[in-house]
C-alpha cells in the first residue's frame, strides 16, 4: 500500500516502515562517527522503541558493543494499518543489531505489569548469564495499571497553583492561541505520580534483583525534564513536575538499595525534543520551536542521539568524579538552558504570534521532527512506491 502520514490532533495514526527504518539508519550513522566507548555487556532499555529509549540502545549497541534487551509497547500491522513507529523502529534496529552480530532481543508488552517483568528476567537468565550491567528506564505513557491494587491510574498534564493562560501552538497549522488550563485536583496529581513517578522503577529494579539478575556495578538511570520558567506552570510546577520529583526521589532510593552491588541509581535531565510525548503538552511544543530556532542559530541544537551519546560519554562510560549538579543530577540540558538561550526566548516570548511563527520560531523544523517520528520526511524514502506495512520483528 501507499503510506501516507494521518495526522489527528498531535499524533500521527499510521506510520511508514522504510522512513522508520531510514531514521534509525541516520542515528546509527551519528555514533557510527563517534568514538568507541568502554564496553558494556548486557544493557536493558524499558520503554525502547522510540525517543531516547531507542536512541539508548542505539548508542548502547553501537559504541559500546552492548547485547541489548528492550522493553516497549508498540502494535504490529494489522490489515490496512500500519504498525506503530515504535514497532518499525525496532524491526530495523533488530535488522542492524544482526549484521553487526550482536544480540538484541525485544518484549512488547505493558511494561508495568509483573508479567512483563518476568518475561525479562526468563529472557536475561536464559541469554544474559552475567546479568544486567545497565538499565535505562525512559517510559512516556499516559496510563499505567497497578499490579499491586490492579487499578488503572490515567495522568494528567495540569498546572497545580491556580488557572493557567498561556499562548500555545497548533503544531500543523501555526496558529498560535491562548490556552486556559485549570488546576489539577489532588487525585489527579496523585494519579500523575503514580503513572510517571517513580514507583514502577523501583519495582523494576527490586524484582531484577530478587531475581538476582543485576550484576556487580549495576548502573541504571531515569529520564528527566525540567525546562525554563515559562513552561514551570505546565510542567516542572504541574501534575507532570511532580511525578518527575518522585522519580528523582526514587533515585536516592535506588541508590541506598543497589549498595550492596556497588551500583548506581541516576537521574538524567535531557533537553526538550520533539518526541511522541512531548507533542502532547499544551504550551511546550511552541516553546521547542523557539529553542531550536536558537540553538540551530548558535550551532549547539541536539536531539535524542546527541544528547545520548553525550550521556555514555561523559557519564555511563566515564570514570567517576561525574560532573553532576547540585541534587547529584546529571544535566544534559545544560545548553538548553544556558543563560543567553533562554535570554533571547524570554524576549522573544510575547512577540510570537501566528503571523510570524515561521520567522520568529523553527516551526518548521519542529513539524519535520514531528514527521519523522513517523517516517514521514525522510530523505532518500520513496513515499509514492508501494510499501509492506507488515513487517516482523526478528526477535518476536
Ligand atoms: P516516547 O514517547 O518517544 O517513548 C516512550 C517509550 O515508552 C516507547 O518506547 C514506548 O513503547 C514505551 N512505552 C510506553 N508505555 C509503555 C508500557 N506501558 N509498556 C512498555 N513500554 C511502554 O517518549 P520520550 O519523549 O523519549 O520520553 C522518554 C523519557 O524521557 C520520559 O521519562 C520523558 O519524560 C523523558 N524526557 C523527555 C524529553 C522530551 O523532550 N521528549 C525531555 C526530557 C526527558
Amino acid at each position: 500500500m501507499i503510506i501516507e502520514p494521518k495526522i489527528r490532533g498531535f499524533i500521527c495514526t499510521t506510520a511508514h516502515p522504510e522512513g522508520c527504518a531510514a531514521n534509525v539508519r541516520q542515528q546509527l550513522a551519528y555514533v557510527e562517527q563517534q568514538d568507541k566507548l568502554k564496553p558494556i555487556k548486557n544493557v536493558l532499555i524499558i520503554g525502547c522503541s522510540t525517543g531516547y529509549g531507542l536512541a539508548s540502545r542505539i548508542v548502547a549497541a553501537q559504541a559500546c558493543d552492548a547485547a541489548t534487551l528492550g522493553v516497549m509497547f508498540e502494535k504490529p500491522a494489522s490489515g490496512k494499518r500500519t504498525a506503530s513507529a515504535g514497532w518499525y523502529n525496532t524491526a530495523a534496529f533488530e535488522e542492524i543489531a544482526n549484521t553487526k552480530n550482536l544480540y538484541a532481543k525485544t518484549i512488547n508488552g505493558d511494561a508495568f505489569s509483573d508479567e512483563v517483568k518476568a518475561s525479562t528476567i526468563e529472557s536475561i537468565k536464559q541469554d544474559m548469564p552475567t546479568g544486567i550491567d545497565l538499565i535505562i528506564y525512559s517510559l512516556a505513557s499516559p496510563r499505567r495499571t497497578d499490579p499491586v491494587d490492579g487499578v488503572t491510574y490515567n495522568s494528567t498534564l495540569k498546572t497545580i497553583a491556580g488557572n493557567y493562560t498561556e499562548q500555545t501552538v497548533d503544531i500543523m497549522t501555526g496558529k498560535v492561541t491562548p490556552v486556559s488550563i485549570s488546576p489539577a485536583t489532588e487525585e489527579e496529581i496523585a494519579n500523575t505520580v503514580k503513572v510517571m513517578g517513580g514507583e514502577d522503577w523501583q519495582r523494576w529494579i527490586e524484582t531484577l534483583n530478587t531475581a538476582g539478575v543485576l550484576a556487580e556495578n549495576i548502573q541504571t538511570i531515569a529520564y528527566t525534564y525540567i525546562g525554563p520558567e515559562i513552561t514551570y506552570p505546565i510542567y516542572r510546577h504541574g501534575t507532570i513536575g511532580k511525578a518527575k520529583q518522585h522519580l528523582e526521589k526514587t533515585a536516592e532510593k535506588l541508590q541506598q538499595f543497589l549498595k550492596p552491588l556497588n551500583g548506581k541509581a541516576m537521574i538524567s535531565v535531557n533537553k526538550a525534543v520533539v518526541t511522541q510525548a512531548s507533542s502532547a503538552i499544551p504550551v511546550v511544543p511552541l516553546y521547542a520551536a523557539l529553542l531550536y530556532k536558537i540553538m540551530k542559530e548558535n550551532n549547539t541544537h541536539e536531539d535524542c542521539i546527541e544528547q545520548i551519546y553525550r550521556l555514555f560519554k561523559d557519564y555511563v562510560c566515564h570514570e567517576a568524579p561525574l560532573p553532576l549538579d547540585e541534587n547529584g543530577f546529571i544535566r544534559l540540558d545544560d545548553l538548553e538552558l544556558a543563560p543567553t538561550v533562554q535570554e533571547k526566548i524570554t524576549q522573544l516570548w510575547p512577540a510570537v504570534t501566528s503571523d510570524n511563527i515561521n520567522s520568529l520560531t523553527d516551526l518548521l523544523g519542529y513539524q519535520q521532527d514531528f514527521y519523522r517520528l513517523f517516517g514521514f520526511a525522510l530523505e532518500g524514502v520513496d513515499y509514492h512506491a508501494e510499501t509492506e506495512p507488515d513487517v516482523p520483528i526478528r526477535s518476536l
